[in-house]
């Protein structure tokens, strides 16, 4: 079934995907046209991308991005110069993609973000966002471009706003879920919200759909692909129950992150990564606070959190 072609894969003969550090996709349509699903972390991932589509005939009118993390969305720019391809995404993502320095800004606490993470893997160049097609989705929707009939899914969780794209059994997910290697080397993967990030796996863990990821191998609809659903899932539920455990005693949020981090051996080799990791603590505090299981409060200049007694 698979063809390699300049790099690209087809998965079907109308969707392809052009695998590399992040998968971007392609959607053909008709008369040439098509449909790049995520641009890449920059100008080169979305060179390549475009070539690969030329190679096989199409040229690129449109970019749904999954969200508006900079490495799926940083070749926008590049991609929107040359072509003039428009930009769809979900409104919620849609503010970061026209303006970067809030992904940035989100990890630091609305704030002015600091030179260490105005760096291309958390701030991509802006580009122009389409108006109004996605706007007010509401679950599912389909949507014809450029000749192309694709299926729209709210997919939330690892990014508040992210989409998945269905075309022909496929679906492209974005970073809904990683390959079960990627969960292993980062531990903690980025949930901005776990609680919405386990409904959406069992989500897909529901369809009968090829799903491709931002990041590694595609899966198929079947034991294996649940698997890697379930491990993604289990891992989630895992590190609730860590969070949970370690709230036996009242926490600031830094002190949490670093036992968060002991417990799972993991070391932070930049800034990025440990403000990522303290998003999505937050993201596990939110979840338990809903729940009832867990709450916060001011104990002289500091906010702790601690585990609801008698639950
Ligand atoms: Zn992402």
């Amino acid at each position: 079934m698979s063809e390699q072609k300049r790099g690209l894969v087809w998965l079907t003969p109308r969707v392809a995907y052009l695998p590399g550090a992040v998968n971007t996709g392609l959607l053909a349509g008709g008369e040439g046209r098509s449909v790049a699903v995520d641009t890449g972390i920059d100008g080169e991932a979305a060179r390549k991308l475009r070539r690969a589509a030329e190679d096989a005939g199409y040229r690129i009118a449109a970019i749904i991005n999954t969200h508006s993390h900079a490495d799926h969305c940083g070749g926008n720019r590049w991609l929107q110069d040359r072509t003039g391809a428009p930009v769809f995404c979900s409104p919620l993502e849609r503010s970061t993609i026209e303006h970067p320095i809030l992904e940035p800004s989100f990890l630091f606490s609305g704030a002015a973000p600091p030179p260490a993470l105005r760096n291309r893997f958390l701030m991509a160049q802006g580009s122009r966002v389409e108006a109004g097609w996605v706007e007010g989705l509401g679950g599912e929707a389909l949507r014809s471009l450029a000749g192309v009939e694709a299926g729209i899914l709210e997919l939330p969780g690892h990014a508040p706003g992210q989409l998945g794209v269905a075309c022909d059994g496929v679906l492209f997910c974005g970073d809904a879920f990683f390959d079960p290697e990627v969960v292993d080397k980062h531990r903690v993967p980025f949930f901005a919200d776990p609680a919405r990030g386990v409904a959406t796996l069992e989500r897909l863990a529901a369809l009968s759909l090829r799903l491709v990821p931002g990041h590694g191998h595609p899966v198929a609809p079947d034991a294996a692909g649940r698997a890697v659903l379930d491990y993604n899932r289990s891992t989630l539920l895992r590190l609730r129950r860590e969070v949970l455990d370690l709230l036996g005693e009242p926490r600031t949020e830094e002190s949490l992150v670093a036992a968060l981090a002991a417990r799972t051996g993991l070391e932070f080799a930049n800034e990025g990564l440990y403000y990522l990791v303290k998003t999505s603590l937050q993201g596990y505090l939110s979840w338990l606070a809903d729940d009832g299981l867990a709450q916060s409060q001011v104990e002289g200049a500091k906010v702790t959190w601690r585990a609801v007694s008698g639950r």
